[in-house]
């Protein structure tokens, strides 16, 4: 299996010089989430590294995954889930419609079409359409909707199946693909191909501008191979015989750029390219500088938001995810935000529902969820939709029984009421109100964050206590960027033990009469029957999980069975060292309740 490759050169100009200014470190594809069975297997993670161009000044990240392994049978990003994004496409086909008066004889081909929301936006003006993109269980939930989709990646085979079939395209869009596509040569062959010579090619991306203005950080993962602005863009089409020959801004992905790129001379350029490219100038987004000032401020927001949600955890507060979307994942895997901190996602994709997270394995469960359980904090991973999200009337009801949402990005801000809240949906951007989506006159409780390393948060939770056993969760009482440090015996111990036990089998059925035990499940699952020496007949029954600490005091009777293959440390306050063990264990079969 072809993993992917290293990129050694740009993949628009073929310069060599690219300079690399952040490392995300090692990630796993952001939409592929998982079965529970995919969580017993291994899991690929690819350096999530990024570097910009010095020549044509296209950011992109460093390392290609192969795009099988991407758009595969778990690809789940379904785009027309949300309200504002239906509105959005359904706008921009009647722009398109309108703008270049096209009719029914005109042929759009949307590339990477997804559900197909695009397309029906135009289907309904009248227009022939086609839809291409390669995740098989997106093809099949457009063509179920009356959306013609063919499976596959853009190539020329397609693009002359294409003519073949319903002839040359009028109009080809590429919304939020375009950036995932790694061989630009094939896309432009396949463009000269099944683009009519009057046709238009609409690219729709978000801007990079923002990405660094707004410390997007999370919209960086494998699937994005670049982060565009139009400098690059301009070039990259000049050299393909093709002209930029528009561009506008939108508030939708935490702002796009949409671009219009035609056979050169064909359209009318307008004033608008010169005023992006002066904008990027002016916002210095080609200098090291800026670049090197991003990659630090990346790396303090982890620090702020790692330092909010353990204290929120330190203080007994419940988290969940709310939405799940790939860029959470980023988040999740750059901060290792794991189960113990968020307890679930609640999503309302249907598709997702009953899977996990990538890297940190959090299970994705019904919106509906949110209001069962005593939920204090909902992180808001989708913040570009935070607004449609916070207004929906489960998101109301949490809000009245207490609950708190958590917005993560630009700034961290927790939400405990909503007010003022009018405006919603998608805005037109210009030059002028540039980059302002964040701000505007909501009440937002700002979080502060206090700057402090340690969160000294260790054996806290006491989840069980009988016969004066302890099981807790270990925290960690110290977290940065190196990893994490938990303390697990604050206690005279005299002997430390590994002890791997296979699947169903059985340890322990004895008590100590001077030794106190502490074991700590590295791994595995165990069910623990816990009884006084001195009432054989009271016997209680937990579960023991990877990550716990069981704390056995002298003259308790212990007896541990593996639910699966479990590794643990097993720490005595006596020496086993001689006989000393034996001669403090006392056998006694405890029988299962
Ligand atoms: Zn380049």
């Amino acid at each position: 299996m072809n993993f992917g490759k290293k990129l050694d050169r740009c993949r628009m100009c073929n310069s060599s010089e690219l300079y690399e200014f952040l490392d995300l470190g090692f990630l796993p594809p952001a939409d592929k989430i998982l079965t529970k069975s995919d969580l017993y297997n291994p899991e690929i993670h690819f350096p999530l590294k990024v570097a910009q161009c010095s020549f044509c000044g296209l950011t992109q990240l460093l390392y290609v995954v192969n795009p099988e392994l991407l758009y595969g049978e778990t690809y789940s990003y379904e785009s027309s889930i949300t309200e504002t994004g239906k509105k959005h496409f359904f706008e921009m086909a009647e722009n398109l419609c309108k703008r270049f008066n096209l009719n029914s004889s005109d042929l759009v081909v949307d590339i990477g079409s997804n559900v197909g929301i695009l397309l029906e936006s135009f289907k309904k003006n009248g227009l022939r359409i086609i839809g291409i993109d390669a995740a098989p269980r997106i093809v099949e939930i457009a063509n179920q909707l009356g959306i013609e989709t063919w499976r596959g990646f853009i190539n020329k085979e397609i693009a002359q199946k294409i003519v073949n079939e319903k002839g040359k395209a009028k109009i080809v869009t590429a919304t939020n693909v375009f950036a995932h596509i790694d061989n630009k040569k094939e896309l432009m062959d396949s463009l000269r191909i099944f683009l009519d010579d009057k046709g238009i090619f609409v690219i729709e991306v978000p801007y990079f501008v923002d990405l660094i203005e707004q410390l997007e950080y999370d919209t960086i993962y494998l699937d994005h191979l670049e982060y565009l602005s139009i400098k690059p863009l301009v070039s990259f089409f000049k050299n393909n015989n093709m002209e930029v020959f528009d561009v506008e801004k939108y508030s939708i992905h935490g702002n796009s750029i949409r671009v219009f790129v035609s056979w050169k001379g064909n359209y009318k350029k307008s004033r608008n390219v010169e005023n992006f490219l002066e904008l990027e100038e002016e916002k210095r987004i080609y200098e090291k500088e800026t670049l090197d000032k991003f990659a630090r401020m990346v790396k303090q927001h982890k620090k702020d938001f790692l330092e909010l949600i353990h204290n929120l955890k330190k203080q007994g507060g419940k988290i969940i995810g709310i939405s799940a979307p790939a860029k959470g994942n980023t988040l999740l895997n750059y901060c290792k935000l794991h189960e113990y901190f968020i307890d679930y996602m609640a999503e309302k994709s249907s598709i997702k529902i009953g899977y996990f997270t990538p890297g940190m394995h959090i299970p994705i469960i019904d919106e509906e969820k949110l209001l069962d359980d005593k939920i204090d904090y909902g992180i808001i991973f989708a913040w570009n939709f935070a607004d449609e999200i916070m207004r929906n009337p489960i998101s109301q009801e949490f809000l009245k029984r207490g609950g708190k949402f958590i917005i993560p990005i630009p700034e961290i801000k927790i939400i405990d009421r909503i007010e003022n809240f009018e405006k919603i949906g998608v805005t037109k951007f210009s030059k002028k109100n540039f980059a302002q989506i964040s701000s505007g006159n909501r009440n937002y409780a700002k979080f502060s964050i206090e700057n402090n390393n340690s969160f000294n948060m260790s054996l806290e939770n006491n989840i069980m206590e009988s016969f004066g056993v302890k099981i807790e969760k270990i925290n960690p009482v110290h977290i940065d960027e190196r990893g994490i440090i938990s303390d697990l015996v604050n206690e005279p111990i005299n002997n430390v033990g590994l002890i791997t036990t296979e699947k169903d089998c059985v340890r322990g059925c004895h008590y100590h009469k001077k030794s106190k035990q502490y074991s700590y499940i590295l791994s595995g699952k165990f069910e623990v029957l816990l009884a006084s020496y001195d009432n054989l007949n009271n016997i209680k029954k937990v579960l023991l999980n990877a990550g716990e600490l069981i704390t056995i005091p002298p003259f308790v009777v212990h007896q541990f069975k593996a639910v699966e293959r479990a590794v643990m440390i097993n720490m005595e306050s006596q020496s086993r060292a001689e006989s000393g063990y034996e001669d403090d264990t006392f056998r006694v079969k405890l029988e299962n309740i």
